[in-house]
C-alpha cells in the first residue's frame, strides 16, 4: 500500500468540474485582485465563523503581521506565544522588530499553558498568540482572563483550526482577531497562497483592511504605513467553492481520528504510541493527528519503506533556531517544546482516507514494535 501523509489530488476529482467552472468564470470577468469574489468570500467565512468581519490578505503569515500591526505592536514591544509552532507565529512578531516571548506548551495538547503565562508578562507585553496546534483551540477562558486583567490583546493563530470550535465557539471569535491560512495543506486549502482575518471589532478591521493595501482607503492617499497583502479573485473563488465542503472534511478527519483510537486500542504492541486527547469543551479538527512515539526516527523510516507518509512538526522549536540566537535560550529552556520536538510523529488522517488504510497504518507500527 501507499498511503501519502495528504492526498489533495483525493479531494480535487470530485470538486473537478465545479472549480474548473469558476476558474473559467474568472478568467472571463479579468478581475483579480480584491473585488466581489473576495467581498462574497469574506462574508461566507464571517457567517461560517460567527464573526463581525472577516478580512482577506495573502497568506497566514500576512494575517498574523495585519493583527499586530492594527494592535500598534511595534519595536521593542514584546508578545507572547510558544516555541513549538510554525515559524510563521514568532516570525510575525519580530518582523515588527517586537520581541517574541515564548512560554512552554501543555504536553497533551501542545498548546500554550495558561498558569505560565503571567510570569512571562512585563510592561512592555502587548499580546499574547495562542496557536490551537493541530486544529485544537488553545485554553481561551484561562488565556482571555489574563489578557483581560493584564489589557494585553489575543490573537489566535487558527491556521491549523479552520472549523475547530471552544464551548460551541468557532475558533476566530474567541480573542481579539482570529487568523486563517488557506495554505493548500490546511484544511480548507486554497490553489496556492492565501490567508484571512476574523474579528469583531470594527476598529481593528477597518485598519486591518486599509494596512493589507498600502494603508490607503481612498487610492493614492495613504493614512498609514502598509503593505500590499491581498487575498487574490481566483484563490477566494476556488475557496468559495470548497468552504461548502469543509464541515464534511471536517467530519471525515474526526471520524478517522476516532478510527485511529479503536484500531490502536485493540492492536498489540502499540501501548507505547501516545494518541492526542481532546480537552472537554473542544471540537478538534485534527489538521494534523500528531502522536508521540518512542523510537520515533527508526519507526518514520520504517514506515517510510512500508509506503507510509509521515511528517515531524515540528522538529526544532523557536527558542533553538539559529536566527533566535539573540534572544539567548538555551537546551531546557522550554524543556516540554524540546520533548515534544524530539517524539512527536503526525500520521495520514486527511478525510478521504480508507478504513482499510488506517488498519494498514496501525499493523505497520505495531510491526515496527514487534520486530524489537
Ligand atoms: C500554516 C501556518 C501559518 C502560516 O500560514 P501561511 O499561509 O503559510 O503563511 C501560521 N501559523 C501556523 C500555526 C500555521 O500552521
Amino acid at each position: 500500500m501507499n498511503i501519502p501523509l495528504l492526498d489533495l489530488k483525493a479531494q480535487f476529482q470530485p470538486l473537478r468540474n465545479e472549480i474548473l467552472a469558476v476558474v473559467q468564470t474568472v478568467c472571463d470577468e479579468q478581475g483579480f485582485i480584491l473585488g466581489p469574489r473576495v467581498v462574497a468570500f469574506e462574508e461566507s467565512v464571517a457567517r461560517y465563523i460567527g464573526s463581525r468581519y472577516a478580512i482577506g490578505c495573502a497568506s497566514g503569515s500576512d494575517a498574523l503581521l495585519l493583527s499586530l500591526m492594527a494592535m500598534g505592536v511595534k519595536a521593542g514591544d514584546e508578545v507572547i506565544t510558544i516555541p513549538f509552532t510554525f515559524f510563521a507565529t514568532a516570525g510575525a512578531i519580530s518582523r515588527l522588530g517586537a520581541k517574541p516571548v515564548f512560554v512552554d506548551i501543555q504536553p497533551d495538547t501542545f498548546n500554550i499553558d495558561p498558569a505560565l503565562i503571567e510570569r512571562a508578562i512585563t510592561p512592555r507585553t502587548k499580546a499574547i498568540i495562542p496557536v490551537h496546534l493541530f486544529g485544537q483551540c488553545a485554553d481561551m477562558a484561562a488565556i482571555n482572563e489574563i489578557a483581560t486583567r493584564k489589557k494585553l490583546y489575543v490573537i489566535e493563530d487558527a491556521c491549523q483550526a479552520i472549523g475547530a470550535a471552544q464551548q460551541e465557539q468557532r475558533a476566530g471569535i474567541l480573542g481579539d482577531t482570529g487568523c486563517f491560512s488557506f495554505f493548500p495543506s490546511k484544511n480548507l486549502g486554497g490553489f496556492g497562497d492565501g490567508g484571512l482575518i476574523t474579528t469583531n471589532d470594527k476598529a481593528l478591521a477597518d485598519s486591518m483592511a486599509m494596512l493589507r493595501v498600502h494603508g490607503s482607503q481612498v487610492r493614492y492617499l495613504h493614512e498609514v504605513i502598509g503593505f500590499n497583502s491581498r487575498l487574490d479573485a481566483l484563490q477566494a473563488a476556488v475557496l468559495q467553492v470548497k468552504l461548502q465542503y469543509l464541515d464534511q472534511w471536517n467530519e471525515g478527519r474526526r471520524r478517522n481520528a476516532e478510527r485511529y483510537r479503536q484500531l490502536f486500542a485493540r492492536t498489540k504492541q502499540v501501548d507505547c504510541v501516545v494518541l492526542p486527547p481532546t480537552r472537554p469543551g473542544n471540537f478538534h479538527v485534527y489538521n494534523q493527528f500528531t502522536v508521540r512515539v518512542p523510537k520515533r526516527d527508526e519507526l518514520r523510516a520504517f514506515l517510510k519503506e512500508k509506503g507510509v507518509g509521515t511528517e515531524v512538526y515540528y522538529p526544532l522549536p523557536m527558542h533553538l533556531q539559529n536566527c533566535y540566537r539573540e534572544l539567548g535560550h538555551e537546551k531546557g529552556s522550554f524543556p516540554l517544546s524540546e520533548q515534544a520536538a524530539e517524539e512527536v510523529m503526525s500520521i495520514p488522517i486527511y478525510p478521504e482516507l480508507t478504513e482499510a488504510q488506517q488498519g494498514y497504518v496501525v499493523e505497520t507500527i505495531a510491526e515496527f514494535y514487534r520486530r524489537d
